[in-house]
Protein backbone atom coordinates (compact mmCIF):
# COMPACT_ATOMS: atom_id res chain seq x y z
CA UNK A 1 0.00 0.00 0.00
CA UNK A 2 1.87 3.68 -1.03
CA UNK A 3 0.12 5.96 1.63
CA UNK A 4 1.43 8.43 3.64
CA UNK A 5 -1.41 8.90 5.89
CA UNK A 6 -2.41 7.24 9.10
CA UNK A 7 -4.61 4.12 8.39
CA UNK A 8 -7.23 3.31 11.38
CA UNK A 9 -8.74 -0.56 11.87
CA UNK A 10 -11.31 -2.07 13.47
CA UNK A 11 -11.64 -5.39 14.98
CA UNK A 12 -14.65 -7.21 16.34
CA UNK A 13 -14.90 -10.73 17.86
CA UNK A 14 -17.39 -12.96 19.15
CA UNK A 15 -16.80 -16.92 21.01
CA UNK A 16 -20.00 -18.72 22.48
CA UNK A 17 -18.86 -19.94 25.51
CA UNK A 18 -19.75 -23.88 26.36
CA UNK A 19 -18.50 -26.15 29.65
CA UNK A 20 -14.67 -27.12 29.37
CA UNK A 21 -14.19 -30.66 27.98
CA UNK A 22 -11.35 -31.97 26.98
CA UNK A 23 -13.74 -33.49 23.82
CA UNK A 24 -15.21 -30.06 23.32
CA UNK A 25 -16.89 -28.50 22.66
CA UNK A 26 -15.55 -25.47 25.31
CA UNK A 27 -11.85 -25.54 24.84
CA UNK A 28 -9.52 -23.82 27.61
CA UNK A 29 -10.36 -20.16 28.21
CA UNK A 30 -7.93 -18.31 26.37
CA UNK A 31 -7.63 -13.96 25.78
CA UNK A 32 -4.62 -12.87 24.35
CA UNK A 33 -2.66 -15.53 25.70
CA UNK A 34 -3.56 -15.36 29.55
CA UNK A 35 -5.63 -18.54 30.11
CA UNK A 36 -8.42 -17.92 32.74
CA UNK A 37 -9.54 -19.84 35.41
CA UNK A 38 -13.56 -20.90 34.35
CA UNK A 39 -15.66 -23.34 34.00
CA UNK A 40 -16.48 -22.48 30.41
CA UNK A 41 -14.25 -21.95 27.33
CA UNK A 42 -14.92 -20.60 23.73
CA UNK A 43 -15.94 -23.10 20.80
CA UNK A 44 -13.83 -22.09 18.05
CA UNK A 45 -11.44 -24.08 15.06
CA UNK A 46 -8.53 -22.47 16.69
CA UNK A 47 -7.96 -22.31 20.09
CA UNK A 48 -10.24 -19.00 20.66
CA UNK A 49 -8.58 -16.40 21.28
CA UNK A 50 -11.57 -13.82 20.84
CA UNK A 51 -8.65 -10.71 21.33
CA UNK A 52 -5.99 -11.97 18.94
CA UNK A 53 -8.81 -12.71 16.63
CA UNK A 54 -10.08 -8.94 16.94
CA UNK A 55 -6.92 -7.85 17.12
CA UNK A 56 -5.50 -9.50 14.02
CA UNK A 57 -9.10 -8.11 12.18
CA UNK A 58 -8.37 -4.66 13.05
CA UNK A 59 -4.80 -4.51 11.78
CA UNK A 60 -5.92 -6.21 8.44
CA UNK A 61 -8.83 -4.08 8.15
CA UNK A 62 -6.25 -0.63 8.71
CA UNK A 63 -4.25 -2.13 5.36
CA UNK A 64 -7.72 -2.58 3.56
CA UNK A 65 -6.84 -6.45 3.52
CA UNK A 66 -8.88 -9.71 3.43
CA UNK A 67 -10.31 -10.53 7.23
CA UNK A 68 -9.07 -13.28 9.13
CA UNK A 69 -11.14 -16.24 7.93
CA UNK A 70 -10.40 -15.36 4.59
CA UNK A 71 -6.53 -15.65 5.27
CA UNK A 72 -6.95 -18.60 8.08
CA UNK A 73 -10.35 -20.65 6.91
CA UNK A 74 -11.87 -22.25 10.02
CA UNK A 75 -12.61 -25.50 7.84
CA UNK A 76 -8.94 -25.66 7.37
CA UNK A 77 -7.44 -28.85 9.10
CA UNK A 78 -4.44 -26.82 10.20
CA UNK A 79 -5.87 -24.14 12.08
CA UNK A 80 -7.72 -27.02 14.62
CA UNK A 81 -6.63 -26.10 18.14
CA UNK A 82 -4.07 -23.39 16.52
CA UNK A 83 -2.72 -20.85 18.89
CA UNK A 84 -3.86 -17.79 17.76
CA UNK A 85 -0.96 -15.77 18.61
CA UNK A 86 0.33 -16.88 14.81
CA UNK A 87 -2.40 -15.17 13.17
CA UNK A 88 -1.49 -12.29 14.59
CA UNK A 89 2.11 -12.52 14.04
CA UNK A 90 0.95 -12.51 10.26
CA UNK A 91 -1.23 -9.93 10.69
CA UNK A 92 2.14 -7.70 12.41
CA UNK A 93 4.16 -8.90 9.83
CA UNK A 94 1.83 -7.67 6.80
CA UNK A 95 1.54 -4.28 8.78
CA UNK A 96 5.56 -3.88 8.95
CA UNK A 97 5.54 -5.00 5.13
CA UNK A 98 3.54 -2.17 4.02
CA UNK A 99 5.90 0.17 5.61
CA UNK A 100 3.55 0.51 8.59
CA UNK A 101 4.21 1.15 12.13
CA UNK A 102 1.70 0.41 14.97
CA UNK A 103 0.56 4.07 17.04
CA UNK A 104 -1.43 2.57 19.54
CA UNK A 105 -3.87 -0.30 19.86
CA UNK A 106 -7.31 -0.10 22.31
CA UNK A 107 -8.96 -3.46 23.20
CA UNK A 108 -11.95 -3.70 24.71
CA UNK A 109 -13.26 -7.29 26.30
CA UNK A 110 -17.02 -7.66 27.61
CA UNK A 111 -17.34 -10.74 29.84
CA UNK A 112 -19.54 -11.37 32.45
CA UNK A 113 -17.09 -14.20 34.03
CA UNK A 114 -14.57 -14.47 35.12
CA UNK A 115 -12.76 -11.47 36.61
CA UNK A 116 -10.80 -10.26 33.54
CA UNK A 117 -9.22 -6.77 35.52
CA UNK A 118 -6.37 -8.99 37.58
CA UNK A 119 -5.28 -10.19 33.78
CA UNK A 120 -5.46 -6.64 32.38
CA UNK A 121 -1.49 -6.22 32.17
CA UNK A 122 -0.34 -9.59 31.19
CA UNK A 123 -2.61 -9.07 28.24
CA UNK A 124 -0.74 -6.04 27.15
CA UNK A 125 2.44 -7.77 27.44
CA UNK A 126 1.51 -10.54 25.29
CA UNK A 127 0.15 -8.36 22.61
CA UNK A 128 2.92 -5.85 22.49
CA UNK A 129 5.65 -8.88 22.32
CA UNK A 130 3.71 -10.35 19.32
CA UNK A 131 3.35 -7.22 17.59
CA UNK A 132 6.42 -5.82 18.92
CA UNK A 133 5.39 -2.63 20.09
CA UNK A 134 5.85 -0.97 23.27
CA UNK A 135 3.13 -1.96 26.16
CA UNK A 136 2.16 1.76 26.52
CA UNK A 137 1.02 1.74 22.85
CA UNK A 138 -1.37 -1.12 23.91
CA UNK A 139 -4.83 -0.61 26.42
CA UNK A 140 -6.50 -3.54 27.13
CA UNK A 141 -9.94 -2.68 29.17
CA UNK A 142 -12.47 -4.90 30.30
CA UNK A 143 -16.20 -4.38 31.30
CA UNK A 144 -19.54 -6.66 31.78
CA UNK A 145 -22.04 -6.89 29.87
CA UNK A 146 -24.51 -6.15 33.23
CA UNK A 147 -26.20 -9.61 33.02
CA UNK A 148 -28.20 -8.76 29.91
CA UNK A 149 -28.02 -11.26 26.65
CA UNK A 150 -26.02 -13.57 25.85
CA UNK A 151 -23.06 -11.88 26.63
CA UNK A 152 -24.32 -11.15 30.15
CA UNK A 153 -25.38 -14.29 30.57
CA UNK A 154 -21.95 -15.85 30.54
CA UNK A 155 -22.74 -17.66 27.26
CA UNK A 156 -19.94 -15.72 24.40
CA UNK A 157 -17.38 -13.45 25.40
CA UNK A 158 -17.00 -10.50 22.68
CA UNK A 159 -13.88 -7.81 21.82
CA UNK A 160 -13.29 -4.89 20.21
CA UNK A 161 -10.25 -3.60 19.17
CA UNK A 162 -9.15 -0.63 17.00
CA UNK A 163 -5.77 0.06 16.18
CA UNK A 164 -4.27 2.89 14.22
CA UNK A 165 -1.17 2.93 12.04
CA UNK A 166 1.27 4.94 10.94
CA UNK A 167 3.87 4.96 8.12
CA UNK A 168 6.98 3.86 8.91
CA UNK A 169 9.09 7.50 9.01
MG1 LIG B 1 -12.72 -15.75 16.60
Amino acid sequence: MKTQKPRIGHGYDLHRLEKQHPEGPGRPFILAGVTLEHVKGPVSHSDGDAVYHAVTDALLGALGEEDIGQLFPDDAPEWDGEDSAIFLKEAGRRVAEAGFDIGNLDVTIICQKPKIGPHKGAMRQNLAEILATSPEDVNVKAKTHEEVDAVGEGRAVEVHAVVLLFPKG
